[in-house]
């Protein structure tokens, strides 16, 4: 039989309470974590989201509740009402921050009763993830995830409190709206009432915040929800949330310092300081040194090597003289067997034109002098496992070359991303032996979100860095053509503004990004706030007037009612969260999030919908069967 909570009130979390309580009469609520019955003593293990603390039920002194305790499980919903008291000496927990107490109860509510699942949030092994997912109310009660969902809590506010201070109004747009363009598939949802037409979810609310602009807010914020229909990865769900703000009359100079302090604040609420002001480096440096435009600075970057190989060394090694020749070195990885070696071939990516030598032995033997010092370019250490990368003559990508003085051509970009790829995936599977992580996971080990003003120094933990300069245009080989490199809202440099049509591969755009620990964590830029601009950026996408009209009409039209020059930045609120919670994915950050297979395997969506909803709004299913 169940008990009504009837008029009995919590005066404590279970987590709470100390050896300062003891001699207090409370009452705690919560889940039954562990039971263990020792005959005459029953001992419970209360959990609610504070924490754990241990009831006894003592057979003489409540009689009732000690009946009860017999027939609780894990997870029932039990209230308990008794006095603190001061564990002996030889039963504290040290280890149990409510250790040193238990409460010796008088009364035992048992509120509800509860079926066995098939994990137990007591348990601390993590379980297969599809069951995770779908008990997804069980899991969520296990103590690590609720302080993932505290420390976004706390995350999430302290980025409000900052932009607030900083000016940001916090303005909701909305979720069924017309696509905007992001680079991803748009979710449709079809309208009842217009046949035939849908609305899409949005991508970002990047149109509406820049309307916001042209509608004189200054500075808009928003924790906002995006929607965008790829395939999943560990670092992406269809539906996340970004930290979305646009400001007017802007240089990203202002951007830069709005957030550079909103994630300091964040960083703060966990328990960990930034320094700011954050590096910079241009994307063509980015590339030469890092081999990616979302650096890792914890890790040892590219070395140009061009200069340790003489050209009759270059032809022998079948290596393209014309494009870069760079080493990668991973720390503290010793030799590897020939075994070991080929087993990471397939962490190299083949499509890019480059190729590699990680035989250095081998390398040695023909060309000593080149080994020796494409070692000592790189710094290396005896153990440090280096590896070179360069221009495949055999296997050329079909690619443009910029011809622009001081810019990378696409066949170098090739070059450098093919290695610095290859240098993440080695870092990755190396981790142990480089420990080059190691810090980061000390640091969200040791962080205490809860002392504030004594937060620890995250300053070799968090690596931060913007990177600024990318190219306007991107070459495409499928149509043969200069395609903008990023969503068409973002300004050209006013200063390359005459070669947009006549030198497209010249122009840079100014727009930034902000990455961490090789983490993407954002991107943004100084908006077009031309029509004749806007017009223009239409058209080298190969959209038509009409088309432009079709799909941005109303924002055209708004941009000929007073733009004031605007630009702004969205950052991946779950990725900063997974970062400062150390979790492996975004998964374990969101509350119900989809599976790789995009299911949301809980609520079971996506799922079917009766013929009477599908005739509501005007469609039929053509399936092959
Ligand atoms: N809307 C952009 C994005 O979602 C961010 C921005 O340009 O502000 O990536």
């Amino acid at each position: 039989m169940l008990d009504f909570l009837g008029s009995l009130e919590r005066t404590h979390l279970c987590g709470d309470l100390r050896a300062a309580n003891a001699g207090q009469q409370v009452v705690v609520m919560g889940w039954v974590n562990r039971r263990r019955d020792h005959g005459n003593l029953i001992f419970l293990d209360l959990r609610d989201r504070s924490g754990i603390c241990q009831i006894v039920l003592d057979k003489e002194l409540t009689p009732d509740g000690h009946l009860k305790g017999e027939q609780v499980r894990p997870e029932y919903v039990v209230a308990a009402v008794g006095k603190v008291s001061l564990r002996d000496a030889d039963a504290i927990n040290p280890k149990m921050p409510t250790g040193e107490i238990e409460i010796e109860a008088t009364e035992l509510r048992v509120l509800n009763d509860a079926r066995l699942a098939p994990f137990s949030p007591s348990e601390e092994a993590i379980q297969n993830e599809e069951t995770r997912l779908k008990y997804r109310y069980v899991d969520l009660r296990r103590p690590e995830m609720q302080r993932n969902f505290r420390l976004r809590h706390e995350i999430t506010l302290a980025v409000r409190e900052s932009l607030s201070k900083q000016g940001f109004l916090e303005i909701e747009t909305p979720i069924l709206t017309k696509s905007t363009p992001e680079g991803a598939r748009d979710f449709l949802v079809p309208s009842r009432v217009h046949p035939g037409e849908f609305y899409a979810l949005p991508q970002s609310p990047q149109i509406f915040k820049q309307i916001l602009m042209i509608s004189g807010f200054d500075r808009y914020f928003q924790i906002a929800r995006c929607f965008r229909d790829e395939d999943l990865r560990a670092d992406r769900q269809l539906e996340f949330t970004q930290v979305d703000l646009e400001m007017s009359f802007p240089r990203r100079e202002h951007v830069f310092a709005v957030v550079e302090q909103f994630c300091a604040a964040a960083f703060a609420a966990a328990g960990v300081t930034l320094t700011t002001p954050f590096p910079r480096i241009t994307y063509d440096e980015s590339m030469r040194q890092h081999g990616t435009d979302k650096p890792d600075l914890r890790l040892p970057g590219l070395t140009d090597v061009r200069a340790a190989f003489t050209d009759a060394a270059l032809a022998t090694l079948q290596i393209d003289p014309a494009l870069p020749v760079v080493a990668l070195r991973v720390p503290k990885v010793g030799e590897l067997s020939r075994k070991e070696r080929e087993d990471n071939h397939p962490l190299f990516d083949k499509k890019k034109g480059a190729k590699f030598i990680d035989d250095f032995k081998r390398l040695a033997k023909s060309f000593p002098e080149a080994a020796t010092k494409v070692r000592e370019l790189a710094g290396a250490a005896d153990e440090d496992f280096v590896i070179v990368v360069a221009g495949d003559p055999a296997h050329p990508v079909k690619a443009s070359d910029t011809k622009f003085e001081g810019r990378l051509s696409e066949r170098e970009i090739n070059v450098y991303s093919a290695a610095g790829s290859f240098r993440t995936e080695l870092a990755k599977k190396y981790a142990e032996k480089h420990g080059a992580f190691v810090v980061t996971e000390n640091a969200v080990q040791n962080a205490d979100p809860r002392s504030a003003g004594k937060a620890i120094d995250g300053s070799a933990a968090f690596q931060p860095i913007w990177i600024v300069d990318f190219p306007m245009f991107e070459y495409d080989l499928a149509s043969g053509k200069w395609m903008p490199a990023h969503h068409p809202f973002t300004a050209p440099y006013e200063a390359d503004m005459a070669n947009l049509i006549s030198d497209p591969a010249s122009v840079r755009a100014d727009c930034y990004d902000l990455a961490m620990n090789g983490l993407e964590l954002g991107s943004g830029s100084i908006r077009i706030h031309r029509k004749d601009v806007q017009q223009q950026i239409f058209q080298s996408l190969g959209m038509s007037d009409e088309e432009a009209r079709a799909r941005f009409g109303f924002f055209l039209d708004a941009l000929e009612y007073g733009t004031p020059p605007h630009g702004g930045i969205a950052l991946g609120l779950d990725r900063i969260v997974m970062l400062l919670t150390g979790a492996p994915s975004l998964r374990e950050v969101i509350a119900f999030p989809k599976t790789a297979k995009a299911i949301d395997l809980m609520a079971d969506a996506p799922t079917t919908v009766s013929e009477q909803q599908l005739k509501e709004l005007h469609i039929r299913v053509a399936l092959k069967s």
